[in-house]
């Protein structure tokens, strides 16, 4: 119905050190039997400590090794695995594979999701989108599950003894919700929700880029130590849940549709998906014309380590990779909430200035719009 404005969530979202062992009591809210789907590397590090808490709570579980591409095919095959244990709900503990593997085996069985990310490289976790792959790790669509996860269970010391690559791609990928709020806000865009934004999503974006410019380099010296640091918390909580918030309600515009294009360069695709989403996010300030938040953003991500031109994913632009990208990028979903509307033209002119990284020689031909 036109008019109608959706904000959708998890019910519940644990987070702190040792969110793990609360497993059990969490689960024992609503459920009796579950599936745990856990990635196979962490199987003998975590599958006792789960099964302990699940137990302890009463809930019957069955655990199953999750490894390999998100592929439809790997997710019937294990759906029927689960099935035969007959769960109302399926809680998977890994990285985006394995949890996405879960969201895939939880809408085929339409039993409930409970996430518990042992990495913070994107806010995967708080959503309903699932990234299907094929096997040769292109991305083939984009389903959703019905509701968000019923309950996200983040163990930020868990999350502190990862490699630190993978909070600094989080950190990019949540960077660009306010900038992708701000023009689906301002523009036509719709969010995932099939409407219009309301306005707590961008309030939840803003905030999100605020701790993660004011806390996200000391939340990384203590991630390279495995502490777990107040900054650290927040930055994990921007990541995670803040920028999931920000973007199922707030909508995505040019940063996430770019990520479509990366996919299509073989030496970048490899490369995490923040990585992609902090490169597209300088293009998309570029393609907008906001030079001052340009110019702060790249400084944050030099400071941060996150890409700041294509090379830095280790792939020089040419005319020809530039063409890849931005024919792909034009295809992409999100591509009506960019203000303005990319051509081919102004965005890989786009591309190029990035890749310059100095703004004072840019003929900037679009009019910088106020921010909604
Ligand atoms: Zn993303």
């Amino acid at each position: 119905m036109p008019g109608l404005r959706v904000f959708g969530a998890p019910l519940r979202y644990v987070q702190g050190p040792g969110a793990l062992d609360s497993l059990g009591e969490i689960v024992r809210t609503r459920h009796e039997r579950a599936v745990v789907l856990i990635d196979a590397l962490l199987v003998d590090a975590l599958a006792g400590r789960v099964t302990a808490s699940l137990a302890g709570a009463g809930v019957a579980a069955s655990v199953l090794a999750a490894s390999g591409e998100v592929t439809q095919a790997r997710i019937d095959a294990e759906a029927e695995v689960a099935r035969a244990f007959n769960p109302t709900v399926i809680v998977a503990i890994g990285g985006g594979k394995t949890l996405d593997t879960g969201k895939g085996i939880a809408r085929s069985l339409g039993a409930r999701m409970i996430t518990v990310p042992t990495i913070a490289s994107n806010d995967g976790p708080t959503s309903r989108v699932i990234a299907l792959y094929d096997e040769a790790h292109r991305l083939v669509d984009t389903p959703r599950m019905d509701e968000n996860p019923e309950a996200v269970v983040v163990d930020t010391q868990l999350i502190s003894e990862a490699p630190t690559h993978f909070l600094v791609a989080g950190i990019g990928d949540a960077a660009a919700k306010r900038f992708e709020a701000a023009a689906c806000a301002r523009g036509t865009g719709m969010t995932s929700n099939g409407t219009r934004p309301l306005e707590l999503a961008s309030v939840i974006a803003d905030e999100c880029y605020r701790l993660l410019v004011q806390d996200a380099r000391e939340a990384l010296v203590s991630a390279e130590r495995n502490e777990v640091s107040p900054a650290l918390e927040r930055v994990i909580e921007a990541v995670i849940l803040m920028s999931g918030l920000a973007f199922e309600n707030g909508g995505l515009s040019l940063a996430h549709s770019m990520t479509r294009g990366l996919l299509e360069l073989s030496d970048v695709k490899s490369r995490l998906h923040g990585y992609h989403v902090a490169y597209g996010l300088l293009v998309q300030l570029m393609h907008e014309g906001d030079v001052e938040s340009f110019r702060s953003t790249r400084a944050f991500f030099q400071a941060t380590g996150l890409p700041v031109a294509l090379r830095d994913m280790g792939q020089p632009l040419s005319a020809a990779s530039a063409d890849v990208v931005v024919q792909a990028t034009l295809g992409a979903p999100h591509l009506a909430n960019c203000v303005p509307v990319p051509t081919a033209i102004s965005l890989a002119a786009a591309m190029n200035s990035v890749e310059l990284g100095d703004v004072t020689d840019v003929a900037l031909n679009t009019r910088r719009e106020p921010r909604g």
